[in-house]
């Protein structure tokens, strides 16, 4: 990876053959029990490799007509070139009347939120020749401590519970499938678990649907992850009710795929530990999901604070105090201009980030498979400009 050493800083580096790795991983899954899996498109939309990753999955699925139109543009056309099929699926808690006739033109299958969206797009989308889905919310919590990115807690706004899903059932015929999302970088125990409660609340409606649709959040690709267990659920929804089965993994695409290289700006001394270093990339802007979710991102060549020689706070040139990666630990001291590379950076990173503070968005790279670097996009001043105001010259 030395070529890591040469590109400008900050940057995203997505290295094909690891996108390729995962892609192998999901087909396998594809091929031994007939599910289709859907790239979800909000967690990585590079879309370079879209044709790469319609090439392995069944299509991609949206949060809204841009992700829609993307997948249409950038994944099904060139697709459509090699005579190959693309699904363009799509879900969102409540559509847009003056999106939803352009939504008609690509999405595929459409999902709703709600019996009162049914109602409002429903027939239309019926006599648009679509397939439909109602999201539906087991409520099943199999997350501790993530309320944030649990659709299943008290007052959530995604899903039909039971409740709400019994009292509009003169609609069902109108539905082709059921949708449920509830999952957050889980294993396939707490997917078993949810279908249970899935089963156990809409069971007597699945019989007359064509498919029903696991979401995403299957860390499917992580080392450790309980494949078998989850080729068992697809395979239970396959013969027990006739359904075809989706997913529609985002992290699982492109977990471990891509990387944020940065560069040390300047380092400070501090009396907690070695030092503090102030990078050329910042976690509110770079890499939100740090300061969000949190977590603590993998850093090449680091250990735990004090588990190697020398331990660095490291954090972003933005103004907030918080703007703070985390500490890490190094067998050298680190010095002004050295080089830094994040891991797992692909996902939930480039589609989140943001310019506050002015800050540069980082470059985006792709490593392909022969091991070169290609720098397809270098962001400036008037990236940021242009989404604060006027159009004026
Ligand atoms: C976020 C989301 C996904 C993808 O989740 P991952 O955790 O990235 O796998 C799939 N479907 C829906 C409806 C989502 O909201």
């Amino acid at each position: 990876m030395n070529h890591l050493f040469t590109l400008p800083t900050p940057c995203y580096v997505v290295d094909e053959g690891l996108i390729e790795k995962n892609l192998i991983i999901l087909r396998g899954i594809m091929e031994r029990t007939g599910a289709r899996i859907l790239l979800a498109q909000k967690a990585f939309s590079m879309y370079d490799l879209y044709p790469l990753i319609g090439e392995y999955l069944c299509g991609a699925t949206a949060s809204g007509l841009h992700e829609a139109r993307l997948c249409a543009e950038e994944m099904a056309a060139p697709l459509a070139l090699r005579g190959k099929s693309c699904e363009n699926h799509i879900f969102s808690p409540a559509y847009r009347e003056e999106d939803f006739r352009e939504i008609l033109k690509y999405s595929d299958h459409i999902v709703f939120n709600s019996w009162t969206q049914v109602k409002k797009f429903g027939e239309r989308a019926k006599a648009a020749g679509k397939s439909i889905g109602l999201r539906v919310n087991p409520e099943c919590s199999t997350q501790e401590g993530h309320a944030i990115y649990d659709p299943c807690a008290p007052g959530s706004r995604l899903g039909v519970t039971k409740k709400s899903f019994l009292r509009e059932t003169e609609l069902l015929p109108l539905l082709d499938g059921l949708h449920f999302h509830t999952l957050c970088e889980q294993d396939s125990d707490d997917l078993e678990r949810t279908l249970d409660a899935v089963e156990e609340k809409f069971g007597e409606y699945l019989p007359g649907m064509k498919w029903i649709n696991f979401g995403g959040g299957h860390h499917i690709t992580r080392e450790g992850y309980d494949i078998p267990r989850l080729e068992r659920c697809i395979g239970k929804m396959q013969e027990k009710y006739g359904l075809t089965v989706y997913l529609e993994p985002g992290e699982a695409v492109a977990l471990n795929a891509g990387f944020l290289v940065t560069e040390v700006l300047e380092l400070q001394e501090t009396d907690i530990m070695t030092g503090i270093a102030i990078l050329d990339t910042s976690a509110a802007c770079h890499m939100p999901d740090v300061l969000e979710m949190p977590y603590r991102p993998p850093l090449r060549d680091s250990g735990l604070p004090g588990e190697k020689a020398y331990t660095y706070r490291l954090g972003g040139p933005t103004c907030l105090a918080g703007d703070v990666i985390g500490d890490y630990s190094f067998d050298h001291p680190l010095t002004e201009g050295d080089r830094l590379v994040f891991e797992d950076m692909a996902i939930y990173s480039m589609v989140k980030n943001n310019t506050f503070n002015g800050m540069p968005l980082p470059a985006v790279v792709l490593r392909e498979k022969n091991g070169a670097c290609r720098i397809l996009r270098q962001f400036g001043y008037e990236d940021f400009r242009q989404r604060l105001g006027s159009s004026r010259p």
